[in-house]
């Protein structure tokens, strides 16, 4: 009997409970006991569901209170000292909170001997997901040891309640690569690491499952040398450890491609694939892998919201079969499915249209549940659902021929900028004659409460669009006036009437669309609903022009008009899956073009297209990065490039990877770019200088990040820091970010104290 299984369920609830309970204890209105009781039960609850839709293999272990390689580092005694953890036995919750969000400066933290000012571990995105993950901190004197087996907790929680489960662990060799290693070499602790694994196994085992899955996602990538030896040796130990208990080896996000061969010669029982992101690695697959063991064939998509192609999935399920193979297959998702919102059930709001054809975790789980039965039963045991899946897929996709028309007719001059950068800037500067080292800001001031409100109370029809638009009319001219009056050179209008800086202009456009209740996971209780793009985008009327030009009538400064650029909107959104990235991103790019065209005509003499998430798409695979970065960059061109030599573009990114893409940074062409630095101390800068970056830089001297205000000398040496690796006939002087999460306490005095370190340095040069 082919196994259904699921490799991970999203673990925030299917109305955020998990969200609300934590920050319910983080402020101190709830107990401890309360958060665990509410966890138990969202536990219990998915078991249950599973179960219920008949998933054979239910895992268990997926679940986390903020984040599962947290928990992974705690379980194994991975905790730097300050943290209030005495070196032996179970790592409190308190620690735990601590790592993860850095000490508040609570009583409770004092008593668990949490040294205050304590920072949160790093963070960093997993893998190519909108996921972050906490990294863990090795040394050469990182002792392991297993601080509480929570994976064989697990089984006997789910046995208690009837279910046996299948524990998920992230592998030793993934988790060496994904911490982060001071003065060690991380594989160098692996045979420390695997008496602790080799622990939690035969734990594992006593609990009573027959079962674990272990993560091993870091073989999908470039490994490091060495890695293919550790591998080698983990899982030689690891099936030693209990042999009564099956290892599946789950690879998820890609395929295995050259760590395929050494990776079917380990001791293990099963093999995952992710034959969504990567099919065509099923045939090298079957060739590699002994017959007589388990493959896991992953099916149903776990990183999107569209419904499985059932009948092309179970064609793929059937050529596995075929071979003597079909009595050892599980189906499954591609991946965990905690990158998809919870549940269908809840979005009563979506056009019936899109709904027929979107699957989230529930009803993925049905995908998995009846492409097991159509392999074990023949198709005829599954022809209605066969059946409807083919009439989704059928139902064409939103078109817009006039979209598909504009496509077709680009041009290479498109995405080209009438003139070379040097001739732009003598137009530019003579058009806006700014001092040298001109100070703005990254676009948004403070939405507080009352901003908030005023967009809650027009959405509950308690307030008129025109009463509405007054109030953000009356915020935005104040903030004019503001700037104008500390001296910005380039004031912004604020971006107040923007609920989000994807979610406003995705509303605006022709195919997107957008849930009430599809929250993922970004980072512990933080999620996010990424719009779904689902038809041709386009641009039916302007978005931001009202806002912009209503500001600039107000000064007679610059006003900087603020816009998300294209592969930004791509990559925080779920995007279609019957065209490529790159097209739906043309696409997008076409609708900002006509919105950089509309400000332009109506006097905006300086357009920031904001590109935040250009690194997020990078592919996984070094090889595969070209080929992203050449399309990436094409879409913000051409988004860029329709305006004169006398408008000036700007970009913003807020990242602090520079180095890999600098070429392609440079290749963007914005006029100026502003980038996030003040934490890395200018650091960051050197990636620009080395590689001669020829237009202007605004390197943030303030971070956003924190409450703390800085004052005008830490700016000025920041700016003077700055200097010396760009001159300063290119350099701006802005905050590392948006102000957004930002209270105007902070914002006044912190923005005066930028003017007056322009000031300052410009006196001396
Ligand atoms: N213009 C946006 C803002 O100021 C940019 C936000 C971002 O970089 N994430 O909020
Ligand atoms: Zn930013």
């Amino acid at each position: 009997m082919t196994i259904a299984a699921n490799l991970g369920y999203p673990r925030i609830g299917p109305r955020r409970e998990l969200k609300t309970a934590l920050e319910s204890f983080w402020s101190g209105k709830s107990t401890e006991a309360e958060l665990l009781a509410t966890a138990e039960a969202l536990r219990a609850g998915s078991r249950a569901l599973q179960q219920g839709s008949g998933i054979n293999h239910v895992p268990s272990t997926d679940f986390t209170l903020y984040d599962h390689v947290l928990d992974t580092a705690c379980a194994l005694g991975v905790v730097p000292d300050g943290y209030g953890w005495s070196g032996e036995g179970p790592v409190s919750l308190a620690t735990y909170f601590a790592l993860a969000r850095g000490a508040r400066g609570t009583e409770a933290e004092q008593e668990a001997g949490i040294r205050p000012g304590a920072t949160a571990l790093e963070m960093t995105k997993w893998f190519d997901t909108n996921y972050h993950y906490l990294v863990p901190r090795l040394t050469p004197e990182t002792r392991f040891q297993l601080t509480r087996n929570r994976w064989a907790d697990a089984v006997r929680e789910g046995l208690a309640l009837g279910t046996r489960t299948r524990p998920v662990l992230l592998g030793p060799v993934s988790f060496l690569l994904l911490s982060k290693a001071e003065d060690v070499r991380p594989l160098d602790l692996l045979p420390a690491l695997l008496p602790v694994y080799a622990e939690v196994l035969r734990g594992i085992a006593e609990a009573g499952a027959t079962w674990v899955q272990i993560d091993e996602p870091c073989l999908v990538t470039d490994l490091p040398p060495g890695a293919e030896a550790a591998y080698a040796t983990a899982y030689h130990a690891l099936a030693e450890a209990a042999p009564g208990l099956d290892i599946l080896l789950a690879t998820y996000f890609g395929a295995l491609r050259e760590n395929l061969p050494f990776t079917a010669a380990l001791p293990v029982a099963g093999l995952h694939l992710d034959l969504v992101r990567a099919p065509d690695q099923l045939a090298d697959a079957l060739a590699a892998w002994p017959a007589d063991r388990w493959l896991s064939l992953g099916l149903v998509d776990g990183r999107n919201v569209w419904r499985t192609d059932l009948r092309q999935a179970l064609g793929l399920a059937q050529h596995a079969a075929a071979g003597g193979r079909g009595k050892r297959l599980m189906v499954a998702p591609s991946c965990s499915l905690l990158h998809v919102p919870h549940s269908l059930k809840l979005e009563t709001a979506l056009d019936p249209a899109l709904a027929r054809r979107l699957a989230f975790a529930n009803e993925k789980l049905a995908e998995v549940v009846a492409l097991a039965r159509g392999l074990d039963e023949g198709e005829a045991a599954i022809a209605p659902l066969l059946k409807a899946s083919d009439a989704a897929r059928a139902e064409a996709q939103r078109q817009d021929p006039a979209v598909a028309a504009r496509l077709g007719a680009l041009t290479p001059e498109m995405a080209q900028r009438r003139s070379p950068y040097a001739q732009r800037a003598e137009a530019q500067h003579a058009r806006f004659n700014l001092p040298k080292l001109p100070v703005t800001s990254i676009g948004s001031w403070p939405q507080t409460a009352e901003v908030r409100a005023l967009r809650a109370r027009l959405a509950r029809g308690e307030m008129t669009q025109d009463a509405h638009d007054a109030a953000m009319e009356a915020l935005t001219a104040e903030a004019v006036r503001w700037q104008e009056e500390i001296g910005v050179d380039v004031p912004v209008h604020g971006e107040f009437e923007r609920n989000d800086m994807v979610k406003y202009f995705g509303e605006q456009l022709a195919g997107y669309a957008f849930t009430k209740h599809g929250w993922v996971q970004s980072y512990g209780s933080r999620c996010v609903a990424p719009p779904i793009i689902w038809g041709d985008v386009s641009r039916p009327h302007p978005m931001t022009v009202r806002w912009s030009a209503f500001a600039q009538s107000l000064t007679k400064r610059p006003m900087k008009g603020m816009l998300t650029g294209p592969v930004t909107m791509l990559n925080w959104s779920f995007v279609r899956d019957d065209l490529p990235r790159d097209v739906v991103c043309r696409q997008i790019a076409l609708a900002i073009r006509d919105e950089v065209a509309d400000l332009e005509a109506a006097g905006i003499g300086m357009i920031q297209i904001d590109e935040p998430a250009f690194r997020e798409g990078l592919p996984l695979r070094e090889s595969d990065r070209a080929e992203y970065l050449r399309w990436a960059v094409e879409c913000f061109r051409l988004s860029a490039s329709v305006v004169g030599d006398a408008t000036q573009i700007h970009t913003h990114m807020c990242y602090s990877e520079f180095n890999d893409i600098i070429a392609e940074i440079a290749a963007m062409d914005a006029d100026v770019i502003s980038i996030e630095t003040a934490r890395s101390d200018m650091e960051l800068l050197a990636a620009f200088e080395g590689f001669a970056y020829p237009n202007e830089i605004g390197p943030g001297v303030w971070d956003i990040h924190s409450p703390r205000v800085p004052d005008a000398a830490e700016m000025v040496a920041l700016l003077r820091r700055a200097a010396q690796r760009v001159p300063a006939g290119r350099l701006w002087a802005n905050p590392d970010c948006g102000c957004k999460t930002r209270g105007w306490a902070e914002v006044r005095p912190a923005m005066a104290n930028l003017v007056a370190a322009a000031r300052t340095l410009r006196a001396e040069l």
